[in-house]
């Protein structure tokens, strides 16, 4: 059976760019009967920019809660915390040896990381996309459902695939993006993409009516009428978002507007308060339930650990045999 493998940083509350970008492919590929699906907080990661120590722990709970919220369902998926299966990590240093440091110093998002934050530059941050191509080989998984941001990293564990199993003999799969309609979700500052790093351009999955409609409100906007749609900026990011959360028919009725009477913001961005809170409602509620049962989720956490290292650990013995060391 195929597999699946993804997660999600602990860097607080999942917002809609993870939600939409990331979790409905997750949702989605779950409930197929022909895929494996194992979905990760990615714990590890969360450590190759400045974290704070003491909400780690509290933060990599929020995600498992968050996923189980949303509806990643432990009966139908493995949900698991990266760092409880080791494998990853050592797989990851065996990968690292047919990566050449030219290839990692170059690639755009080890980059814009560092304009990010200048003085994160470590081994770790710039070990990142091997360390997820270990996440993910190990698992053999050849699906992957992340935002577009994710791209050059997927580039990176279809190289290393093929390096392995050129040398080595090996049997990885060249994994692939799954893509879901908001593999990029815009930023409500009208810049760039919804990112938790970024003050002002998220809404949260535990968010509620009254928050939402504050942090939309300070999404920019413009006179209200023109003779272009505009294409980016923050009028092009709420219409992206009325598709998103309203339909494609409510798009096109304020684009009208747009290009005779005018569009009023104000009304515009109430009804889409209202349809953004519609969608996570249901979530929060579920989240509650959740919340209310911690050795539930305790449960599925270690669960998931042990499903998880199973796999793990044959591809392991499997690859270090391959590799000369056993
Ligand atoms: P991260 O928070 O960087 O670990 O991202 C977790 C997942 O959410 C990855 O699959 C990202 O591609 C996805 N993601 C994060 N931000 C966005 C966004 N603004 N639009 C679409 N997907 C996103």
């Amino acid at each position: 059976m195929k597999r699946v493998l993804s997660g999600i940083r602990a860097t607080g509350r999942l917002h809609l760019g993870n939600y939409l970008g990331a979790v409905l492919g997750m949702l989605e590929l779950q409930e197929r009967n022909d895929l494996e699906t194992l979905y990760m907080v990615a714990d590890l990661h969360t450590l190759t920019t400045p974290y704070d120590k003491n909400e780690l722990k509290n933060n990599v709970r929020n995600v498992v809660l968050d996923y189980l919220a949303a509806g990643l369902d432990p009966l139908k998926s493995t949900i698991f915390i990266q760092s409880q299966v080791p494998e990853h990590t050592e797989l990851f240093y065996l990968f690292s040896t047919v990566v050449s440091l030219a290839r990692m110093m170059h690639l755009p998002t080890y980059k814009d990381k560092l304009k990010q934050y200048p003085n994160a530059s470590t081994v770790a941050l710039l070990n990142y996309p091997v360390l997820m191509a270990a996440d993910i080989l190990i698992y053999k998984a050849s699906l992957v459902p992340v935002g577009i941001d994710q791209e050059p990293h997927l580039e990176v564990s279809r190289e290393i695939a093929r390096k392995m199993n050129e040398i080595y003999k090996t049997d990885f799969p060249e994994p692939i993006r799954f893509a879901t309609k908001g593999e990029y979700v815009p930023s409500l500052t009208g810049e760039g993409k919804m990112s938790k790093s970024v003050e002002g351009s998220y809404i949260n999955l535990t968010d509620d009516l009254e928050t939402i409609k504050k942090r939309l409100a300070g999404a920019p906007t413009d006179s209200g009428v023109g003779k272009k749609i505009p294409e980016t900026g923050g009028v092009a990011n709420l219409l992206k978002f009325v598709e998103l959360f309203e339909d494609i028919e409510k798009r096109k009725k304020y684009e009208l507007s747009y290009l005779s009477d005018g569009i009023k913001y104000s009304e515009l961005k109430e009804e889409l308060a209202d349809a953004i809170y519609k969608k996570l409602l249901p979530i929060q509620e579920k989240r509650k339930q959740f919340e209310e049962d911690p050795r539930e989720v305790d449960g599925i956490i270690k669960e998931g650990a042990e499903k998880a290292r199973k796999i793990a650990g044959d591809t392991l013995k499997e690859i270090k045999e391959k590799m000369g060391l056993l």
